[in-house]
């Protein structure tokens, strides 16, 4: 619009009712939006291509409401959500709202409503906007890492064929120890005085699955290991050549070494399983995983990452952890 057809539009402004100024001011929120959401998609733009890595790209043209790029070197086209879990999902214009949802932990249902999408697509976005993040972890933490177990039990929310028999009245008869395979191990690691948080969902809890999901996050000679005196963490010192301090869970007496604890790790777990069994009334095994990732976003910094580090997250690029 140029300066003058925009100078008439805003004189006419002062002409409508009261209903048109409510259509004016819905159509420039959802505009702001729909911007909003571009904005957030073409920030993680590549500046090589997708497909060959050649930074020999040049714009070519808007497609859909997202930039196009060339590459010079292998003559294809891609955008800013190309090879991601985001491309090929449609209405890429309410991907701000949705972000808005995610990273207020919303239910299906609740983001569905807000975002105006069917409850089967807001679950699709779900895990869509979240298996780029579960990779995102810390690395080579030093000082006191925080590591601790806990359990959530196995669970085929939502599918259509149980492989076991279905539980009854919760199943609390058989099976309540928490070495049966129907709890499932989640680890969490938490650095001391540092917004990183490392997690994994573990087959078993044994040494060799500890050891594997906390490789990377060590840094050997740097890192301090805080453990309660579970089995599984006795070698880690060996295979991961880091130092370990473990205490007695159960002890309850005076605490005599106030410093090696895993408080900050038993927070964590109390905040994600009150998230997940009270809001989300329990969520399948199988998307575990994501749901981890999810609470990562949330509780990064102070306040979680904003609906654009939502966004850039999804589309690959790590904000959490870093
Ligand atoms: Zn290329």
């Amino acid at each position: 619009m140029n300066a003058r057809q925009f100078k008439r539009f805003l004189e006419s402004v002062t002409k409508l009712t009261a209903g048109q100024l409510e259509q004016v001011r819905s159509a420039l929120a959802s505009e702001q939006t729909v911007r909003a959401s571009y904005r957030a998609i073409e920030a993680a733009r590549p500046c090589s291509c997708r497909r060959c890595g050649s930074e020999k790209v040049v714009r070519n043209g808007v497609q859909n409401g997202l930039q196009r790029f060339l590459c010079r070197a292998c003559g294809k086209t891609f955008n800013a959500a190309t090879g991601t879990p985001l491309s090929r999902l449609r209405d890429k214009d309410q991907f701000e709202a949705y972000a808005q949802c995610m990273r207020k932990g919303y239910t299906v249902r609740q983001a569905a409503a807000e975002v105006g999408l069917s409850l089967d697509k807001a679950f699709r976005w779900r895990h869509r906007f979240l298996s780029e993040v579960v990779a995102h972890q810390p690395k080579g933490v030093t000082g006191i890492l925080e590591v601790d177990e806990t359990y959530f039990r196995e669970s085929q929310k939502g599918s259509r064929k149980l492989t076991r028999p279905p539980r009854k009245r919760g199943g609390k008869a058989k099976g309540r120890g928490r070495r049966n395979k129907d709890w499932i191990p989640v680890l969490v690691g938490r650095a001391r005085g540092q917004a990183l948080t490392a997690d994994r969902v573990l087959g078993r809890l044994t040494g060799v699955e500890v050891t594997d999901a906390l490789k990377e996050a060590v840094t050997p000679g740097e890192t301090i290991l805080c453990t309660d005196g579970h089995s599984a963490f006795l070698h880690l010192q060996r295979t991961l050549g880091v130092q370990t301090k473990s205490f007695v869970a159960s002890y309850h007496g005076p605490v005599l070494d106030k410093v090696y604890h895993v408080q900050s790790a038993n927070h964590y777990h109390e905040r994600l399983k009150s998230w997940i069994q009270r809001r989300l009334r329990g969520v399948a095994t199988k998307y575990l995983p994501n749901y981890l990732a999810w609470q990562r976003l949330m509780s990064w910094g102070k306040t979680g990452v904003s609906a654009e580090e939502v966004i850039a997250s999804a589309l690959g690029r790590q904000v959490v952890n870093t």
